[in-house]
């Protein structure tokens, strides 16, 4: 039953030579799953092809972007004519205030944005504008939460900080680290706490309003918008890091699903089509605080870089345009997925929880509810790894912690929904 992985062993092998790891992103060598990541060579629609040839359902999308499935036609036919143009300019281009049109409109909080290269250059100029604007230190962050590995949002943070175990980061000095709260999510006795014990001293709130980085996990009714009232009342701005949640779980993100305006959105992932991009933006008296109109400096050679604005432009415009049928329908399968695979492990007697918003969902292997980080800590990340290598033997590559989210993408069928319940159901018979 087991693939045949030798090419991808290989290239590991020679990977490990060049790169620490063999990888440029932690969680990608499969560590805390163990067994031979699978190397890349093309993706199709809903599948991944590795290099010795196996075909993958892709349930991780690129961590994201890829809503519209890998090689989306009209974002590879935008990509090639923008190259044939120049890669680079370094001037302004039209197509930055194109997709910062398409996007402020899909975020009507958003006033103004500025395009960057990543989701961490995003909350990290985030976090510097909203100190300045505020002239105050302080930020809240919560437990669970990945912004991005700028060294003041590393702290308590989800994803593969989560995965490897490592509450912080080495390197990360503690006179930067004193300016972060991390507090529990879904708790806003420690917010009242925060903001009592530091009046007027808290710059903002950066939240994932759907946490990703952690598994998936919703925020409880009225969460989101007690933060809004909090910040609001105290002179502290609300950012909401819609990095993973932007056009993924409603076309105008979480802000557009629960009825909430930040005063700063970051973005990242699909907006960019699966090319490097983010953005941040806001109020717009807030980013006039920026360079060349403000005193908060921020920059980027490739910053709104003509690649990344295509594949930006074509991804989010197909959406924008069929955003009531591909919503409803990513609805549709992620939940068709997501409580068939609960059933099976129910009746194989496999203790789940599954959470999930739209197309955004995670398996806990766990017994209580996963309301924050604590509650998904509680899961059984050995069974989670069992899960996982038992599905990529069959062809379903999840992505390899439990501590991060799986996607659906547009490309996905009824018919993939099917496949992957019966692999499922298969595991689930095995690891029981
Ligand atoms: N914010 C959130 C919510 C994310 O999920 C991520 C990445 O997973 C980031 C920020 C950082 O983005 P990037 O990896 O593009 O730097």
């Amino acid at each position: 039953m087991l693939r045949q992985l030798a090419r991808s062993r290989a290239l590991q092998q020679r990977a490990e030579k060049f790169l620490p790891g063999g990888v440029d992103s932690p969680v990608r060598a499969f560590r805390a799953v163990g067994g031979d990541p699978p190397f890349v060579v093309r993706g199709e629609g809903a599948y991944l092809e590795d290099a010795d040839g196996n075909r993958y359902l892709d349930y991780f999308g690129s961590w994201g972007p890829m809503i519209l499935g890998h090689a989306f036609p009209a974002a590879v036919e935008a990509v090639r004519e923008a190259a044939a143009h120049s890669a680079s300019f370094g001037a302004s281009t039209p197509a930055e205030a194109d997709l910062a049109e398409l996007v402020i409109e899909a975020f009507p909080s958003i006033e103004k944005l500025r395009f960057v290269s990543s989701g961490t250059e995003a909350t990290m100029s985030a976090i510097r504008l909203a100190r300045g604007f505020t002239g105050r230190k302080y930020v809240i962050k919560f437990e669970g939460c990945y912004h991005g590995h700028a060294d003041g949002l590393l702290v308590k943070a989800g994803s593969g900080v989560a995965t490897f175990g490592i509450p912080g980061s080495a390197g990360v000095p503690e006179e930067i680290a004193h300016f972060t709260l991390a507090l529990p999510f879904n708790d806003l006795s420690a917010v009242e706490a925060a903001f009592a014990a530091h009046p007027g001293e808290i710059a903002c709130i950066i939240v994932e309003p759907v946490i990703g980085n952690a598994g998936c996990i919703p925020p409880a009714a009225g969460y989101l918008q007690a933060l809004r009232e909090i910040t609001s009342r105290d002179g502290a701005l609300l950012i909401f890091d819609e990095v993973m949640t932007g056009f993924r779980i409603a076309f105008g993100g979480a802000q557009q699903l629960y009825g909430i305006r930040p005063d700063m959105t970051t973005l990242g992932k699909i907006i960019g089509g699966g090319l490097p991009c983010g953005a941040f933006g806001g109020r717009a008296d807030i980013m006039n605080q920026l360079a060349p109109l403000g005193p908060v400096y921020q920059a980027g050679t490739l910053s709104g870089n003509p690649l990344a604005m295509a594949a930006g432009i074509a991804t989010v415009g197909h959406l924008r345009e069929n955003q009531k049928q591909i919503y409803p329908q990513l609805e549709e399968r992620s939940a068709a997925v997501a409580e068939g695979i609960a059933a099976e492990a129910a009746k194989a007697g496999v203790s789940i929880v599954t959470n999930r918003i739209g197309s955004m969902f995670t398996w806990f292997f766990t017994q209580a509810p996963v309301t924050d980080f604590t509650t998904a800590a509680a899961s059984d990340t050995q069974r989670f790894a069992a899960f996982h290598r038992g599905m990529l033997d069959r062809g379903i590559w999840l992505p390899p912690s439990q501590f991060e989210a799986a996607f659906l993408s547009t490309a996905h069928t009824a018919g993939h929904v099917q496949e992957t319940i019966r692999a499922a159901q298969e595991v689930f018979g095995v690891i029981a």
